[in-house]
């Protein structure tokens, strides 16, 4: 699919008088419209929710305006429950899908009203311990083991994956947690990840449809919602074809007719935790070319680095590029783009074809709007980048402000040498 930027050089141009780059831009049009066709691609389904990974792009902003689609929040940190809390988004709209969870979480998911999703068969216990009591609603976590493939070779191997639970251990779970007087269960599993094929989704809910008959059946327990959790992908080469989400709807309605309406289980909500999807394709890191190097090969260097975005340095990930104002040139040089890190898996591109690239160009390096800004990091004493809003009319908000030097050095202000550097 061919990549076309969501901004002009013209308006980079002109944003940039007031937001200087590096920066990080979403896409509030594309956002609105992918967030409504996911909804109505399970519109046949009564209880559909998504709850938006936050992980992918912690920003109440962005959190807000999928929340006008009805739109959740999946959480997995006491930081995560907060921005959700701050967004307006609590009780039954939160899911909490941790692991290795401090205890304290628990304790303020319930505060909020959210669902708990257990990760582990001793964290009945914890969240006894923890909220006093178990919530009326529960979730446990499956984890199947073995690997899982798709006929497109897709695998990924949820065998050597530390998330969830096996088969007994939840059949165990809901058994106790009915015993302690749960009303309301549901089931969740992820099994791969950034998903480029219409087939993931309905076999993942395959799986966890036959799981919820067969649990209905050995504890009687009320299976209110299936949550499919992420991983429905996004093609980050333009090579790749972009999952179409009304056929993947359609895919998960024909599994639900075939195992859940048969069971007597034609009420079972399903709930989606899409981050990468929701987001990714409608965020782009903005960097200017600051410097070229010719030694042994050609680099480009930008006034970015994997601190702002490090998919690329720590997966080898492809993100395309567009060198704004040269989207129709043909691309007859090849480059190393490259950040100021000290580490020299800090390159945005290895060996890409690009137009000739000129110092003051401005890059749009495209879906980096899930995974991120949120891993942004502060290595080398790098600062995050800010974070904008453009919105439909046109205009830019600012949704995050640029970390400064003051932000870098606070953790040291409660020394004599911290006070100086922060005023410094
Ligand atoms: C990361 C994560 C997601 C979102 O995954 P995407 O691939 O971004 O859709 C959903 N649920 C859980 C529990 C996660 O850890």
């Amino acid at each position: 699919m061919k990549k076309v930027p969501f901004v002009t050089k013209a308006q980079i141009e002109e944003i940039v008088k007031k937001y200087p780059t590096p920066f990080h831009i979403y896409d509030e049009k594309g956002i609105r419209e992918n967030a409504k066709a996911l909804y109505e691609a399970f519109s046949w389904n009564k209880g559909f929710k998504e709850y938006f990974a936050v992980k992918a792009t912690p920003n109440p902003f962005l959190m807000q305006l999928l929340k006008e689609y009805g739109c959740g929040s999946d959480c997995s940190s006491m930081a995560e429950l907060m921005l959700s809390e701050a967004a307006g988004i609590t009780g039954k709209d939160i899911m909490f899908s941790s692991n290795d969870t401090p205890l304290e979480e628990f304790a303020y998911c319930e505060k909020l009203g959210g669902i708990i999703n257990l990760d582990d068969i001793t964290h009945i216990e914890a969240v006894e311990k923890s909220v006093g009591y178990l919530p009326k609603t529960m979730s446990c976590r499956y984890n199947p083991g073995g690997v899982f493939q798709m006929s497109n070779g897709i695998m990924d191997n949820p065998g050597d994956s530390k998330y969830g639970m096996t088969e007994a251990q939840i059949v165990q779970a809901f058994q106790i947690m009915k015993e302690k007087g749960v009303e309301n269960f549901g089931i969740h599993a992820f099994l791969a990840s950034n998903t480029v094929t219409n087939e993931y989704y309905p076999m993942l809910a395959k799986v966890l449809f036959e799981l919820a008959v067969k649990l209905k059946e050995k504890t009687g327990a009320k299976i209110t919602f299936i949550n499919l959790s992420g991983g429905i992908g996004i093609p980050y080469t333009p090579q790749q074809e972009a999952n179409d989400i009304y056929i993947i709807g359609e895919g998960v309605k024909k599994v639900y007719e075939e195992v859940l309406v048969p069971a007597g289980m034609g009420d079972v909500a399903l709930y989606t935790e899409l981050g990468r999807y929701m987001m990714g394709p409608y965020g782009a890191l903005v960097t200017q070319v600051i410097h070229e190097k010719h030694i042994h090969k050609e680099y480009i260097g930008t006034d970015a680095c994997a601190a702002n975005l490090m998919r690329p340095a720590i997966y080898g990930a492809y993100h395309h590029i567009t060198v704004l104002g040269k989207e129709d040139e043909t691309c007859d040089y090849t480059y190393d783009v490259t950040g100021s890190l000290c580490e020299n898996c800090d390159k945005f591109a290895v060996d890409r074809k690009l137009p000739k690239i000129d110092k003051g160009d401005y890059l749009f390096i495209h879906d980096a709007g899930a995974h991120g800004h949120s891993m942004g990091y502060n290595y080398n004493g790098k600062l995050r980048s800010a974070e904008l809003l453009l919105k439909e009319n046109g205009e830019v908000q600012l949704i995050r402000r640029a970390e400064t030097l003051k932000d870098y050095f606070a953790t040291l202000d409660c020394f004599e040498i911290g006070k100086k550097l922060t005023t410094m």
